[in-house]
């Protein structure tokens, strides 16, 4: 089975590190041609994300295209599909996924629980006074990892220029993620409902916790809402469903990612099919792994230290490979940049509390060479 995967980066390599004891062949499209996939036994085609023509290649040289990114040429993924080739998740599913506030209408529409919101194509005061405050504003499309999302405590905070999603500020106890494989059948296969982790600075996930420490009712609506929501916007693969839990015991969704997830990482080692090989499975056709927990996972993301700008230097990776449990993923990337995703590790253990008291052990720590 050849794949071929639009995007080179950290997902995109463990999809690859995934796939290949499963005999599959790999060809990458991104921009460089020093990208974590390069290197790794993939062919690799240095072109633009947003490079119909490229994309279309691809497309009709592989048995099945994904991407592990979203902010693509969609055009390219439809056009594929209308000739015929296989493009998992479909052309139709990113397209609703990449406008914020698109998804958003649709998921409403399907009757799945989410904060009020609306559409604004310039906030000015009086359209901020009608929705009230406090409020989220989210540009429609090219937001990432907390980029596009201005928090609206009240009319002086900066907000965002652009065509927007406008959200009520909801009171947020805990975020949980349910990352699930939905095959073409439309059956799904999810893993535990984890907990997730923010930077409160930047809105950077650092740390994701498997199992939530929620109670077995949320735990069983979160799952019910993931795989309601990616089954309506009609996900073949994996989709991972960001939810709030609200301080009123409400779980609401956040948002939806149409491939492997950074709150899915854990399941590498902590399930028994990780999220990257059920992710191949789902697209290519073939039957879905068990998604069972193996004991509980810790998940830490290891982002450049801040100011961090030159060629990477990793610390501590002997101190942290002491630590029982512990599985370390460097992502091959060069240059550190400030907060930029380099790694992350996984610790594991038996009970919940000793894989948070090992984790708190982990020295993995990124700089660049030239700092300070
Ligand atoms: P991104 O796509 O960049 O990850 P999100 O939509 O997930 O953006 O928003 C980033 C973070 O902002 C969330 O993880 C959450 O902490 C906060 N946030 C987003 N929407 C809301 C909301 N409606 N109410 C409260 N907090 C929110």
């Amino acid at each position: 089975m050849h794949i071929g995967i639009v995007g080179g980066g950290q997902l995109g390599r463990m999809i690859i590190l995934s796939g290949l004891p499963l005999g599959m062949r790999f060809t990458v499209l991104d921009p460089s041609e020093n990208c974590p996939c390069a290197h790794l036994g993939a062919e690799l085609v240095v072109a633009a994300l947003d490079d119909a023509e490229a994309i279309e290649r691809l497309g009709r040289a592989v048995d099945v295209l994904t991407y592990e990114i979203e902010h693509i040429n969609v055009d390219a993924l439809s056009a594929l599909e209308q000739d015929g080739r296989r493009v998992r998740p479909s052309g139709e599913t990113l397209a609703v996924v990449q406008d914020k506030y698109e998804q958003r209408r649709l998921l409403h529409e399907a009757g799945l629980p989410g904060p009020r919101f609306a559409a604004i194509d310039e906030l000015d005061d009086e359209a901020l006074r009608g929705f009230g405050m406090p409020a989220v504003q989210k540009l429609r499309r090219g937001g990432y990892d907390g980029r596009g999302v201005a928090l609206l405590a009240g009319p002086e905070s900066p907000r965002l220029r652009g065509a927007s999603l406008l959200e009520e500020r909801v009171a947020v106890e805990k975020e949980l993620a349910l990352v699930t494989a939905r095959d073409a059948s439309g059956v799904c296969s999810s893993f535990d409902v984890c907990e997730l982790e923010f930077d409160p600075q930047n809105n950077i996930c650092t740390r994701v916790i498997a199992p939530a420490r929620v109670e077995a009712d949320t735990a069983r609506e979160a799952e019910r809402l993931g795989e309601a929501a990616a089954a309506a916007v009609g996900c073949v693969g994996i989709c991972a469903t960001e939810l709030f839990l609200t301080t009123e015991g409400r779980l609401l969704i956040n948002e939806l990612a149409p491939r492997p997830h950074n709150s899915g990482h854990w399941t590498i080692e902590g399930a028994e099919t990780g999220q990257f090989e059920q992710h191949l499975r789902a697209v290519s056709g073939l039957p879905l792994g068990s998604p069972r927990r193996r004991g509980a996972a810790v998940m830490r993301n290891i982002l450049a230290e801040p100011g961090s700008n030159g060629a990477a230097v990793v610390r501590g990776l002997t101190e942290t490979l002491a630590i029982p449990g512990a599985h370390v993923h460097l992502y091959g990337k060069a240059e550190a940049r400030s907060r930029r995703k380099m790694g992350h590790v996984t610790v594991t253990a038996e009970h919940l509390d000793e894989a948070l008291r090992r984790a708190e052990g982990i020295a993995l720590r990124i700089e660049g060479e030239r700092d300070g």
